[in-house]
């Protein structure tokens, strides 16, 4: 039986080797009298004076100066990096010597134990930015000798974030790990269209392209890049990563258009040993022709899973049972849009906002921060599980709760001098439902339609019972003649972060850039939830008293609020109604791009379903009759629908 505390948790190679071996003869009962031994070691320590002991964990500072650039890099101390590396250039005698020398070496070192899983993302990123600040002090002299250019990378890795989308924490996270391991990167940033991408790797000769993309309208932007590739006649390697990308995917849709490498790449400590056996000359072969393999696999797997459907005709016979009733159709206090803001500090660039009438009220951003939910924040740096059990995981439980402090720190910082400003747009309307489209009406009378959205319905073959859903169910049809309502929200966190990256990035801390961008978008989420809440009681169904945060975050509430683009309605396109209807452009400054992801990065939008019936729930795939009149109902050609609903689409499309 052992007791630890998580408090003092190790680098395990870094225990000193002497109390290791007497720790580990206890543990592993390797010797009879290992416990006397380790009875005996701990006497000899015991007694020791409190300076001493601090004395002793400065004793770093001590040792050569290459075991200390190693021990910084390890630990991510930023402290005495100048100087320490302007010991080492005198040492070495050139810059480059020492970024080769003993700074690599300390990096190798951080990527073995990453790649062997003993140390986690939070402390990669903190090791790199003690690389960069070791790079950044060294670079001048670099210069002044014109020692001849780059220093010898291990390769070259182009990143981009396609057409279209534009979130790229993933994507600098890759960026982050693969610098740590030598390899020089080059990020041309989010929505970069096929040309630049192209052009970029060209002109910088780089050895690997990276493509990124969070939203599944980038997917089919990724076929493009790679069809172009093959038309232009690239042979470079194409790594293929980000939320919605899959291995099967990249499989069926992307790599029969190249004839060379696609690799899908699943998280950021994955890019570094498929890039090195990418352009290894003797690994590249074997590397190639198993992904080649595996990816055929994929597809004759793929061939076989489909679904089978039924008609849209027998799905809609068999809808979501309500029993509509108009005491569960609450009046809302008000109907129209709405506009909140927080205050922000004055270095931040606010656009010229309309609020076109719309009443405008006021955000307290540490309202708003007790509504996140810190799970997904742990998934953003790489480490799985539970907040807050996940400060127990006997693996990096650690890790978490450093990086937790950070995040609070930060956020602390946020909220005191207001460096995030919040900004929503939402509106509640009379609506009703015409088949499987909602109408949303200009006022009470019902008379005029100022939008109309278009949802999709299940169509998967299922047990008796079981309805073929569609999220128009919840809203009351029009035959009923009950006043019932649909609400609509888009928020965003993103105001300020331009500002506060570019303090971070000028100080190369790679961390904070990472820790801002995942903490904003922690912003945007909690500020959805916190107004979910509020629309809750204006609608006239406030939460119980007794409704914790938590079970708010649980989403233990009567109503939903799907979001465009997610399972329960997977078409993007209707982001662009929901602008439309709440002029989100205008009042809050936030834009679709031509995939409609939203920008900035940090913003969610949805609709507000009230029925207590309502639920979240996947449309799964549909058949081509559906798209067919899809199509008709949304004013596209059926080719175009296909497009966008590609990953969906319950057979293949012409
Ligand atoms: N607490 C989480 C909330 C985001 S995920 C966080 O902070 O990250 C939950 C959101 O995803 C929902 O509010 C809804 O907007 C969307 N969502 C989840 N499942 C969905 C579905 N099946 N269809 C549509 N939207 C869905």
């Amino acid at each position: 039986m052992g007791i630890v505390n998580a408090g003092m948790l190790e680098v395990y190679e870094e225990i000193p080797r002497k109390l290791l071996d007497l720790v580990e003869d206890v543990l592993l009962n390797r010797r009879p009298e290992a416990t006397e031994r380790l009875v005996t070691f701990a006497e000899s320590i015991r007694g020791r004076e409190k300076t001493e002991t601090a004395q002793e964990e400065q004793s770093w500072r001590r040792t050569s100066v290459e075991e200390r650039l190693k021990h910084a890099l390890i630990k991510g101390i930023v402290d005495h990096i100048d100087a320490d590396a302007e010991e080492a250039r005198v040492k070495y005698g050139r810059p480059l010597l020492v970024i080769e020398g003993p700074l690599m070496d300390g990096m190798n070192v951080v990527g073995d134990l990453f790649g062997a899983g003993k140390m986690f993302l939070p402390q990669v990123v903190k090791s790199a930015r003690v690389m960069k600040k070791a790079v950044a002090y060294l670079t001048p002299f670099m210069e002044e000798e014109k020692a001849a250019g780059g220093g010898r990378a291990q390769g070259k890795v182009l990143l981009a974030t396609v057409k279209g989308d534009v979130h790229d924490i993933g994507k600098n996270i890759v960026g982050v790990v693969l610098g740590c391991n030598n390899y020089e990167v080059i990020d041309i940033g989010v929505m970069v269209p096929c040309d630049k991408i192209l052009e970029a790797a060209r002109l910088h000769n780089v050895d690997v392209i990276g493509l990124s993309g969070l939203i599944t309208p980038s997917l089919d932007e990724m076929i493009y890049v790679a069809r172009e590739m093959q038309r232009e006649g690239f042979t470079l390697p194409l790594l293929i990563g980000g939320a919605t990308t899959s291995k099967a995917h990249t499989a069926v849709k992307i790599a029969p258009v190249y004839d060379h490498p696609i690799v899908h790449v699943l998280d950021a400590s994955r890019a570094v040993p498929t890039v090195g056996a990418l352009i290894s000359p003797e690994q590249k072969r074997k590397f190639a022709a198993d992904n080649a393999r595996l990816q055929e696999t994929l597809r004759s797997q793929h061939q076989q899973s489909r679904d089978p459907l039924v008609t849209l005709e027998a799905a809609r016979a068999n809808r979501i049972p309500i029993q509509w009733r108009s005491e569960d159709l609450p009046q809302p206090s008000f109907t129209g849009v709405r506009v909140l803001q927080s205050a922000v500090a004055p270095h931040v660039r606010v656009p010229a906002f309309e609020t076109h009438g719309a009443p405008l009220g006021e955000i307290r951003l540490e309202e708003v921060a007790a509504y996140i939910d810190w799970g997904p924040f742990f998934h953003t740096w790489g480490l799985r599980g539970v907040y807050p059990a996940i400060f127990n995981n006997e693996k990096y439980g650690e890790t978490a709760r450093k990086l937790f402090e950070d995040a609070q720190t930060l956020l602390r910082r946020i909220i005191s001098e207001k460096l995030l400003g919040l900004r929503a747009v939402y509106g509640l309307f009379p609506a009703a439902a015409f088949g499987d489209d909602v109408a949303v009406f200009a006022d009470a009378s019902r008379s005029t339609e100022v939008e109309r959205f278009c949802f999709l319905r299940q169509q998967k073959e299922k047990e008796a019972g079981k309805p073929h859903r569609s999220l128009s169910d919840f809203v009351a049809p029009h035959e009923t003649g009950l006043a019932d309502h649909i609400g609509g929200f888009a928020v965003t966190s993103g105001l300020g972060l331009p500002e506060l990256l570019e303090e971070f990035r000028a100080e190369h801390d790679d961390y904070h850039v990472i820790m801002a961008e995942a903490v904003a978008d922690r912003f945007a989420e909690g500020l959805a939830e916190w107004l979910h809440a509020k629309v809750r009681k204006e609608w006239g169904f406030a939460d119980p008293d007794s409704l914790s945060i938590e079970e708010i975050i649980d989403e233990k509430y009567r109503g939903i609020r799907p979001a465009a683009g997610y399972p329960g309605c997977p078409d993007h396109t209707e982001k662009g109604k929901l602008w439309r209807l709440l002029q989100v452009e205008e009042r809050a400054g936030m834009r679709l791009t031509e995939s409609y992801a939203m920008w900035p990065g940090s913003s969610v939008s949805g609709l507000y379903f009230g029925h207590p019936q309502s639920g979240y729930f996947g449309i799964g795939n549909i058949g081509k009759d559906q798209v067919e009149e899809y199509a008709v109902r949304k004013g596209l050609t059926e080719q175009e629908v296909e497009r966008w609903l590609g990953p969906w689409l319950g057979y293949n499309p012409g």
